[in-house]
């Protein structure tokens, strides 16, 4: 792959720290070194051009991603971000991450991920519509509930999904709701799907909780990271009576050791958007945050917050990755010699898609679940996987749940390859 160099340290990359993972747990497991030679490359990567009438009448023409990585345990699934520093290294990174997410929970999907450079924040929605219904036709080809399912990313959301799915169905003369997950639910959207990921995120922070013997109610969290995941992680562990300590994001952070009032927090980022300016606090920076006195932290927002320069000052025994890629290669190393139980991306933040292949399964069978139906069945798989990685963990890979999440991963990866006489 193109920024991938065997043999020389790899960057705070999330593309290069996760094919490292990927190489170290193929070596491990013994697997064939073509095992590796096919996840370090994309089976599919498509770059489009977009053109879309803006509402001013001018021509704009925009430009497209869909990175396919592997398909052999099913079709391909993955996000699509509109961002407008979106690029093709970061679109591979996730859709290699969404490879092993998918194996990991044992669901029939390979990984993808897609995105179109924009500010969807000065998009209209008529604009927005036209880009999206613009992106499905020019990758119809690559598409389809049995080819490769989209679903909302970072400024994409469940009317997008909605307006991809209606182009799709028109683009193949039929009704195709299975053709994108996130969808609202008049058509055909899960119940759970808004809260799936934040729900995943505290199902393994309470296992984590209890493998360290503290149960959540007896637990002081800080949270980075005040948006979909993070503020949904945030009530969810409040409701289980988890003292939330610290909380911050984009606008800075709030500290208060006898915990936050979450009900009124809530209210205060609803009405400002921002946790900046929450008086029942002291305000502290988003470093200070992440050092902060407690014994659980999430970091839910970017990649790379917890590094060489800040880990050993990290007091929590307990770190769950809901964001992707938010601790480097160094600094994971640096958690693990203190002793720190770090639950990796690719199993923390899972619930998302897990509920997404929900949304998928009951698309196709025309018969939709119940709330505790969907919630219940996601805390299973999470509970299940999270034990599995655990066990794995402590047998095979000195504690480490990044090894053994990787491990487990790239062994249903290979098993499913060698079936279809790819290796
Ligand atoms: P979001 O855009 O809704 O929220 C991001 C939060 O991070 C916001 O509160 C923002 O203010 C904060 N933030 C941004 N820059 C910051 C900075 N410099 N310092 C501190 N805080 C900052 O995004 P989200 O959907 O909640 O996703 C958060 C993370 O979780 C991302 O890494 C995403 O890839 C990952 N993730 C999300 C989902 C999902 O279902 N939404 C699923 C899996 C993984």
């Amino acid at each position: 792959m193109d920024n991938y160099d065997k043999g020389c340290k790899p960057a705070e990359d999330p593309f290069a720290a996760a094919l490292n993972w990927i190489e170290k747990s193929v070596e491990k497991q013994g697997l064939s070194r073509n095992v590796f030679e096919q996840l370090k490359s994309m089976a599919v990567f498509a770059e489009v051009a977009v053109p879309v009438e803006m509402d001013k009448g001018n021509i704009n023409v925009f430009t497209g991603y869909r990175a396919q990585h592997n398909d052999a345990l099913g079709p391909f699934k993955g996000g699509i971000r509109y961002h407008p520093q979106a690029d093709p290294g970061k679109v591979k990174a996730l859709a290699v991450l969404m490879t092993l997410k998918c194996a990991l929970m044992g669901l029939p999907f390979g990984g993808a991920k897609g995105a179109v450079i924009c500010d969807p924040l000065k998009l209209s929605p008529g604009e927005k519509e036209k880009i999206s219904r613009g992106y499905v036709r020019a990758l119809a080809p690559l598409l389809g509930p049995q080819r490769d399912i989209p679903g909302p990313d970072v400024g994409t959301d469940a009317l997008v999904m909605g307006w991809m799915a209606d182009e799709y169905g028109r683009l193949v003369g039929k009704n195709c709701l299975n053709a994108t997950t996130g969808k609202p639910l008049e058509l055909g959207g899960s119940l759970g799907r808004q809260e799936a990921t934040s729900l995943g995120v505290v199902c393994a922070a309470r296992e984590a909780a209890r493998v360290k013997g503290k149960p959540l109610n007896t637990i002081r969290a800080a949270v980075q990271g005040c948006g979909n995941v993070g503020s949904g992680a945030i009530r969810l562990l409040h409701e289980e009576n988890c003292s939330i300590v610290a909380v911050g994001d984009i606008s800075g952070a709030i500290y208060n050791p006898g915990g936050l009032d979450i009900p009124a927090l809530m209210d205060h980022v609803r009405e400002t958007g921002f946790v900046k300016g929450f008086t029942a606090a002291e305000p502290v920076s988003n470093s200070e945050l992440l050092t902060a006195d407690c014994d659980l932290l999430i970091p839910a927002a970017l990649e790379n917050q917890i590094t060489a320069a800040n880990a050993a000052d990290i007091k929590a025994s307990i770190v769950v990755e809901a964001a992707n890629g938010p601790t480097t290669l160094e600094g994971g190393e640096l958690l693990r010699e203190k002793g720190i139980l770090l639950v990796p991306d690719i199993l923390a933040n899972s619930g998302g898609v897990t509920v997404s292949y929900f949304e998928w399964v009951q698309n196709n069978d025309g018969f939709y679940w119940d709330i505790n139906t969907v919630n219940s069945r996601l805390e299973k798989m999470m509970v299940r996987t999270f034990q599995a990685v655990h066990s794995f963990a402590g047998e095979k890979c000195g504690g480490d749940l990044r090894q053994a999440a990787y491990c487990y991963a790239i062994r249903r990866i290979a098993e499913a390859m060698r079936c279809r006489g790819r290796l």
